[in-house]
């Protein structure tokens, strides 16, 4: 009998270890008071900060695509937008409140940076490029993922397009107020350019033959091959820029940018931003990178 009440005893020390550990906070935990905490707890902010305003109201408005496959797509079945972009807001999210409610606001390449200048939404999650012309009018957390541009042809390349140059001379079609439209326009000047708001619509003109090649990011285009099929679409040759993507907030807002630069650090460390990428953009690629250091400029 006596055995098994030690055991019993011992077991009961066990799992009170166990709960402790779970419960209390590591040594490694110091609170900077910008820092998000565990998304799970309520966080307090500092009085008057960005964040605070929106745990107070329990809402946010996001700025995503609606219809860039991987980043930022409406599921038709659920009417829920899904992708990376989505997953990244949702975790910055969570740790301004456990309970604040995204709604999701779409926004085309052309108007992130007046929305966010007007207030329609307080924060852009979709492929935004950082860069500083953008920064003369918004401020930009990250990145927190690189991108490249790269092209994209009717599967068998039947005009043996291969990189930027190639497009002179030819029907090609990006998104108005995107830095792959200014780079076409800049560096193959005779390409004779169609421009859409959204990129379905570029893939669409391709599928019918009122293009030669689609110009944007190497992952769009990878989500585009993915929703028309790989008979219709291919992407040609190696991304010829960098893109690093960063989150558009209102310009001047350094508290509210430090505390998503720590977030993202955050989920870069827990493994959140791995599993992220995974259930997204891992549908097309078994290449999972390292996420890019954020910066705080
Ligand atoms: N990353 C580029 C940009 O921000 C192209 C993708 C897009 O248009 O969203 O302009």
């Amino acid at each position: 009998m006596s055995r098994i009440r030690s055991h019993r005893l011992g077991l009961l020390v066990l799992v009170l270890v166990v709960l402790v550990a779970a419960c209390g906070g590591g040594d490694d935990e110091v609170d900077t008071g910008t820092g998000a905490g565990d998304a799970t707890e309520v966080p307090e902010h500092p009085e008057g900060s960005t964040m605070a305003e929106i745990q107070e109201a329990g809402t946010i408005t996001v700025g995503t695509k609606f219809d860039q496959r991987l980043f930022g797509q409406t599921n038709p079945r659920t009417g829920e937008v899904e992708g990376f972009d989505v997953e990244i807001a949702k975790l910055i999210v969570e740790a301004i409140g456990p309970d604040v409610e995204i709604e999701f606001v779409e926004t085309p390449s052309a108007i992130r940076e007046t929305a966010i200048q007007e207030g329609t939404v307080q924060m852009v999650v979709a492929t935004y490029t950082i860069n500083d012309a953008r920064k003369e009018k918004i401020d930009f957390a990250g990145p927190y993922y690189v991108a490249g541009q790269d092209i994209m042809v009717p599967t068998g390349n039947p005009l043996d397009i291969g990189g930027l140059d190639d497009l002179n001379g030819k029907r090609v079609c990006s998104v108005s107020g995107s830095t792959p439209l200014q780079n076409v326009r800049t560096n193959a000047p005779g390409a004779e350019v169609t421009e859409f708001d959204v990129y379905t619509k570029c893939a669409d003109a391709m599928r019918d033959g009122r293009v030669d090649a689609v110009t944007t990011d190497n992952v769009i285009l990878l989500g585009l091959v993915e929703q028309y099929g790989a008979e219709v679409f291919e992407v040609v040759g190696d991304p010829f820029t960098t893109e690093p993507y960063g989150i558009g907030i209102p310009k001047g807002d350094d508290q509210f940018r430090t505390f998503i630069n720590d977030r993202l650090e955050e989920i870069y460390a827990n493994g959140e931003w791995t599993e992220a990428f995974k259930r997204t953009v891992g549908a097309v690629t078994d290449e999972i990178p390292e996420p890019p250091p954020v910066d705080r400029y």
